[in-house]
């Protein structure tokens, strides 16, 4: 078990021997939050010209604004310095291509594992899904009146974001 990890904790070893950022506040210095898809082409901070320390990062399959986002919301906004929330699903997500008998079918057919109980939270529509999200994140009610809520989409392959809603 342990030598599945064995070359990140090399590597965390060799980080921690030259640690940079020690002493960093737990409030987001740039007072964002960004709601982004689990995809590992999608670098949160760096597209956003930010550092460690000025964002707070959700991350899940396609970018969805789950209720565990939204009560994460609630700390960022409220204990944690987040001032605007971007939400940011990008281009070529499995997510957006796929079907829930679909993607439930994928996951039978590649390993025998029947999750037809789960709901993934596919979209048929990314522009639509994302305007209704960013919406729901609007009208929650436990969120500071009036926060500014952007929803973009993110380019894998220009690293451009595009404003949708
Ligand atoms: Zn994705």
């Amino acid at each position: 078990m342990t030598d599945a990890f064995a070359d990140v904790i090399a590597a965390n070893r060799r980080y921690a021997a030259d640690f940079q950022l020690s002493g960093l506040e737990p409030v987001a210095a740039a007072g964002l939050a960004v709601v982004t898809c689990m995809d590992s082409r999608i670098e949160p901070l760096t597209m956003l010209g930010l550092r460690p320390g000025d964002a707070k990062i959700m991350r899940n399959a396609g970018a969805r604004v789950t209720t565990d986002v939204l009560r994460t919301l609630v700390v960022a906004t409220h204990l944690l310095g987040v001032g605007r929330i971007m939400v940011v699903p990008h281009t070529k997500c499995k997510m957006a291509t796929v079907t829930e008998a679909e993607i439930k079918a994928l996951v039978l057919a590649q390993s025998g594992v029947d999750v037809r109980s789960l709901d993934f939270g596919v979209v048929a529509d990314q522009h639509r899904a994302l305007s209704d999200d960013v919406q729901r994140i609007r009208s929650w009610p436990f969120l500071p009146p009036g926060i500014p809520v952007g929803g973009f989409v993110y380019d894998v392959d220009t690293g451009l974001l595009d404003h949708i809603a």
